[in-house]
């Protein structure tokens, strides 16, 4: 039976020593020089002219590493070596697929200290954050070789005397996987898993942000046991090399995670059939979220302003399952914006590398740059309850809500992806749903209340693909909350669900005359 992995525990001293031993290691690897990632294809690292640097969002002087980008020609040949790689990796059995995926797994508990640095560093999440995000990858992992060995063996369908019927899935060949930088590792690991442990072959397209942890998994899952025609890694620029891996004819699916503007980029291209492609390409995309929280007039305070804070402020509002607008019914508006307020002054601002941080720096000055211009945009025709201080040095956003937002304002409606939130008033719970379903995304929702009449409404009305009563709506975990939305939310099954891993695959039918059994052709 399926568990997840427990998270550690910072209150255990050999727990905060060992994260801190893994910083220090890591801090004297970017004194030597900083970490360096190539792509890797059939297995062998490749240099490419062409480099970018990662920084740390906390102070991007500091270069943790460099990343060799791919060029289109590298890219094309990685994809013919995973098409020839495709014909020997499907023939795998399932089980030695799971099992090399639940290696990956083991692999990764053993470097836990080390990865959860390394996020730390490259992408900037505080260290609970970045024990989540390991943990998710090696759930992500252990969940889908499980959910393959349930798929795998045939089943047999109703026969009748002298036909069997058998029904089975196979691979659909090359997978190109594109993922964020806001789970570097668990979401690059889940896309790529699900397609590997399906007997696909997958060229992986990480975000520049967070190339290096990515490279690291890549490591992880060829030492693991997965051949190098089975899995490329391709960092590169997604507009250059993204876009010309989705419309390669050798490409069967393109498993991407990101915003709504590229995954719907994405599956345009895709629908395009090119000359020499063999079949209609699948688009399992997973996009953005506006995510709401209603907050009934009964509600326990204590748990909704705790539950909206730390969904609003947990990795600086970078969650596709952000809280980014709240609705407070009726008398409980003031009350509640006065508790926030005051909550919201006391969290803890800082780099990633302190344990105890909230608020840490955005990911990196680009999107620094972008929010702030969107927060002074909103001021100028909304109302500030709150803007937070922030350090100078680092990609620091202030933590910024704004009350009385109309459902019709624009920060009602677009995803910022960052510690700012929208706050409004209803006049019943009827209202506060009608507000939270005034978007054009569905991912997740939070409901604070103690009526139970109030609560049915909520379950039937909500329309978000992750719907959380009585707590906050961020932190998913594998299998018990499966993970996806609809409307512009998303296409495709939930992540960490039991329907995900059938996206990989075609499920094929043969139907076997057996009267004939036993006689010689006449
Ligand atoms: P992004 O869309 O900018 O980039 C995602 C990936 O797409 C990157 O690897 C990027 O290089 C690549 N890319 C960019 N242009 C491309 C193109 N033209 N063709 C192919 N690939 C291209 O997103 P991001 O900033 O990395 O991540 C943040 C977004 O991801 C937010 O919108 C967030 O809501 C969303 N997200 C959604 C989920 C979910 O489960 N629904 C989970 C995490 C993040």
């Amino acid at each position: 039976m399926f568990k997840n992995e427990p998270l550690l525990d910072f209150t255990i001293l050999q727990n905060r020593r060992a994260f801190q031993v893994a910083l220090d290691n890591l801090d004297n690897q970017i004194r030597k020089g900083g970490l360096i990632a190539k792509p890797m294809v059939a297995g062998k690292e490749i240099s490419c002219s062409q480099s970018i640097n990662s920084t740390d969002p906390a102070d991007p002087s500091i270069v943790v590493g460099k990343i060799d980008h791919a060029d289109s020609a590298l890219t094309a040949e990685a994809l013919s070596v995973l098409a020839e790689g495709s014909l020997k990796w499907r023939g795998v059995p399932y089980d030695r697929r799971a099992a090399i995926i639940k290696n990956a797994a083991q692999i990764m508990r053993e470097q836990r200290f080390e990865l959860n640095a390394l996020i730390v560093r490259e992408s900037g999440k505080p260290w609970a954050e970045a024990d989540g995000d390991t943990a998710e990858a090696i759930d992500f992992c252990e969940y889908y070789a499980d959910e393959m060995m349930r798929l795998g063996p045939p089943q047999s369908m109703s026969s009748v005397p002298g036909e069997d019927n058998i029904y089975f899935y196979q691979s659909r060949g090359v997978g190109v996987v594109i993922s964020p930088w806001n789970f570097p590792l668990a979401i690059a690991c889940g896309m790529a898993v699900a397609g590997l442990v399906t007997g696909n072959t997958v060229a992986l397209k990480p975000s520049d942000q967070t190339a290096l942890i990515a490279f690291a998994l890549v490591k992880i899952l060829h030492a693991a046991g997965i051949p190098g025609d089975a899995l490329a890694y391709l960092p590169g620029r997604g507009s250059v090399i993204g876009a010309q891996m989705v419309e390669s004819p050798l490409v069967d699916f393109i498993c991407f995670t990101g915003s709504q503007e590229v995954g719907l980029d994405i599956i345009k291209r895709a629908a395009v059939v090119h000359p020499g492609q063999k079949n209609v390409k699948r688009v399992i995309a997973e996009m953005g979220g506006k995510n709401a929280a209603i907050i009934d007039e009964d509600a326990d305070l204590d748990e909704a302003v705790k539950g909206v804070l730390y969904a609003t402020y947990g990795f600086a509002g970078q969650k596709c399952s952000a809280c980014s607008r709240a609705i407070i019914v009726g008398s409980l508006y003031e009350k509640f914006m006065e508790r926030l307020v005051n909550a919201t002054s006391d969290i803890i601002v800082g780099p990633g590398k302190e344990p105890s941080t909230l608020l840490c720096p955005v990911i990196d000055q680009a999107s620094q740059k972008r929010l702030l211009s969107q927060i002074a945009k909103a001021e100028k025709d909304l109302k500030v309850a709150h803007k937070g201080e922030v350090p100078t040095t680092g990609n620091y956003v202030p933590a910024t809500i704004f009350k009385d937002v109309p459902d019709t304002h624009w920060l009602w409606h677009e995803e910022l992806f960052g510690p700012v939130l929208a706050c409004t008033k209803a006049k019943n719970f009827d209202e506060a749903l009608k507000f939270a379903n005034n978007s054009p995304y569905a991912l997740t929702g939070a409901v604070f209340s103690r009526s139970p009449k109030n609560l049915e409404k909520a379950r039937s009305e909500f329309r978000v693909g992750n719907l959380y009563i009585n707590r906050k709506q961020t932190g998913a975990l594998v299998y018990r909350q499966p993970f996806g939305g609809f409307k512009m939310s998303g296409v495709g099954s939930k992540a960490g669900g039991p329907d995900y891993l059938i996206q990989f695959m075609e499920p094929r039918t043969i139907t076997e005359n057996t009267m004939r059994k036993g006689f010689a052709p006449s």
